[in-house]
């Protein structure tokens, strides 16, 4: 049985946990090292990118998680959670920081007022032949995918929304809120064969 965390500093912790532990993880929320040393694999939730990334600061966080992409550890992150294992960041905050991981470039809130939310289908052939139906919520896109990173998944219109690099796996959007579970399990079969 793999035991994952999600990181629960701020953002949709409950739904992630929900989708992980109806896939058959034991999930822990994780706040503090001693929390993170616990898991073989960690979720980033959506929320709000510049604050997970203070508060991973002042928890004391920002280190141990990134020793543990270093390490290879397995993590997936949604929405703000792309942001934050991206190696690069348009529109963030000043003085916003990521953990990195991911070498791509995020840019933050790039569907603009007008568009904040959305919600369309999204071909994810990593996942099989039934599209993803994909909820946007002031999401980020992938600006640029360096040559380390993989894109998973893009847009009618081309602009990128899910990538991959080794045990690391981001989307823009939230599969933990639309009963969509093949991200997770593809996470949990990464976290199984880490
Ligand atoms: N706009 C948020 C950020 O910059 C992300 C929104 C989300 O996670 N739904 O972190």
């Amino acid at each position: 049985k793999p035991h994952v965390g999600v990181l629960a500093l701020q953002g949709d912790v409950r739904e992630h946990a929900h989708v992980l532990t109806r896939l058959g993880a034991d999930v822990t929320l994780v706040r503090r090292p001693a929390e993170l040393a616990l898991v073989s694999g960690l979720v980033l939730p959506g929320g709000e990118s510049s604050v997970i990334d203070k508060l991973s600061r002042s928890f004391g966080m920002q280190d141990p998680i990134k020793t543990a992409i270093a390490a290879g550890m397995p993590m997936y992150g949604t929405c703000a959670g792309l942001i934050l294992l991206a190696d690069r960041i348009v529109d963030g905050i000043s003085g916003q920081q990521t953990f990195g991981g991911l070498d791509v470039t995020v840019r933050r809130n790039a569907f603009g007022t007008q568009a904040d939310s959305f919600e369309t289908d999204v071909a994810v052939p990593a996942l099989g032949e039934t599209p993803v139906h994909a909820v946007f919520i002031r999401a980020p896109i992938v600006d640029e995918v360096g040559a380390l990173a993989e894109s998973l998944a893009s847009l009618d219109d081309g602009r990128i929304v899910a990538v991959s690099q080794g045990p690391l796996m981001g989307t823009s959007f939230h599969p933990e809120v639309t009963g969509e579970y093949r991200f997770h399990e593809r996470f949990l079969d990464v976290v199984r064969s880490a």
